[in-house]
């Protein structure tokens, strides 16, 4: 009785899910397309219509290629579950492994296996015909390949250990697994982000200290300004994969580097790298990061504790399509994780702009603490580069982007930054 009512559930908000992206998805072709004969007259004098038309393409593609992506995901994630095909690879794992941790192990491996492999072929449509109509992919053939085996042997290297130490969690410490496995989890998010700038990245690209004086110069006198201190500045070769160009920050603690994507530096002037910089500086002093850190923190122990209460509800499994009776004594510790990882987007995905709420909230203010440290001008210059650089549309639908999108629209974020500076 239970397990039909979650299966009803579940395809519920399946089906909300695809009528409520479906529906943003039209809004935002039918708004870009009717502001693609004209630039935005706040920026008719900054940006070519030809540049506007092609940032309109662009979106448009990415739009409709977003629809094909979604469709695709929904019938493989109908098949893993309400259909049977979790089920039946659990059922032909085991034949091969025998019962065990192995067992568990290997589930989770061919499941990873298998869904990459369908997403393999609109990975490679999207990085050699859509990026590359718009002119934005630098990458070969080889080079994506090699980025692929690199990392699943990495996500093979890290991943099987830390789901090792799970699964034995899950196993063996009782009714409260879910918190020490949150421990865990959370551990491991720390020591990542100490590792990923300093042994991750690098495997991907090459990071070169800044060298460039003059600008070396002028960062060092923005980040004494604020109060910052950090291991360094590194340049990376973003240009080996694609011509879009982006600043970030990464590591903490002693770890902090900040990286330039060479494709942003060749295209801004020193006081917009300036600029720019200030308001990545504007994230970590406002604390945002940090910020963002325990959120997630707090989120995946709440998830956690939910997994922990459907672990053992046999409507979790019976409900998606798993008979956990099948294999019995088999421990069923993977398959919930499974389960759960695929999903929990499903009964998520609603409370996406909540997301993007308080994202856009901590942009506006690292607009402002840009605007106070650096000049507002070079920042609204460099955003209009870096808008026109990445094809990135001025016209966004508002619903859209109040749903989806991590950073204001263009041209409210030049509104508020000119207004700082008047
Ligand atoms: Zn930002």
């Amino acid at each position: 009785m239970y397990s039909l009512a979650f299966s009803i559930l579940f395809v519920s908000f399946i089906i909300l899910t695809l009528i409520v992206r479906f529906w943003l998805a039209s809004r935002q072709i039918r708004h870009v397309l009717s502001h693609r004969s004209a630039v935005p007259a706040e920026f008719a004098e900054k940006i070519p219509l030809a540049a506007h038309q092609k940032a309109a393409d662009y979106t448009i593609a990415r739009t409709k290629l977003g629809l094909v992506s979604l469709l695709i995901s929904t019938g493989v994630l109908i098949a893993f579950t309400l259909l049977g095909g979790l089920q039946w690879l659990s059922l032909h794992v085991f034949q091969l492994t025998g019962p065990g941790m192995v067992y568990q192990l290997a589930l989770l491996a061919a499941f990873t296996v298998i869904s990459g492999l369908i997403d393999l072929p609109l990975d490679y449509y999207k990085q050699f015909n859509l990026e590359q109509r718009f002119g934005f992919n630098k990458m070969t053939p080889g080079l994506f390949f090699a980025d692929m085996l690199k990392g699943a042997l990495l996500a093979a290297v890290i991943g099987l250990p830390l789901i090792w130490l799970v699964l034995t969690l899950m196993e063996k410490s009782g009714a409260l697994w879910w918190f020490y496995a949150w421990a865990v989890w959370s551990g491991f998010q720390l020591l990542m982000m100490v590792l990923y700038p300093t042994v991750i990245a690098p495997l991907f690209n090459k990071f070169t200290p800044l060298e460039d004086a003059a600008l070396k110069q002028r960062i060092e006198g923005l980040m004494e300004r604020v109060g910052f201190a950090s291991k360094g500045l590194f340049v990376m070769d973003g240009s080996k994969r694609s011509a879009h160009g982006n600043a970030y920050f990464s590591g903490f603690g002693a770890n902090k580097r900040i990286v330039f994507f060479d494709t942003l530096l060749s295209r801004l002037q020193p006081q917009e790298i300036e600029a720019v910089l200030a308001h990545e500086l504007g994230h970590f002093k406002l604390k945002h990061i940090i910020k963002r850190i325990v959120m997630m923190f707090a989120l995946s122990l709440a998830f956690l504790a939910l997994l922990g209460y459907l672990k053992n509800q046999l409507w979790f499994y019976t409900g998606l399509g798993v008979d956990p009776l099948l294999l019995p004594g088999q421990g069923n510790d993977a398959m919930a994780l499974l389960l759960f990882m695929l999903v929990l987007p499903v009964f998520t995905f609603l409370f996406g702009p909540l997301t993007s709420l308080s994202s856009r909230k901590h942009e506006f203010e690292a607009d402002a603490f840009a605007a106070k440290h650096a000049q507002a001008a070079d920042l609204v210059s460099a955003l209009v580069k870096m808008y026109e650089d990445n094809a990135s549309t001025l016209t966004p639908d508002p619903l859209h982007s109040a749903f989806y999108d991590s950073h204001p629209p263009a041209s409210v974020r030049i509104r508020h930054l000119q207004a700082a500076a008047a």
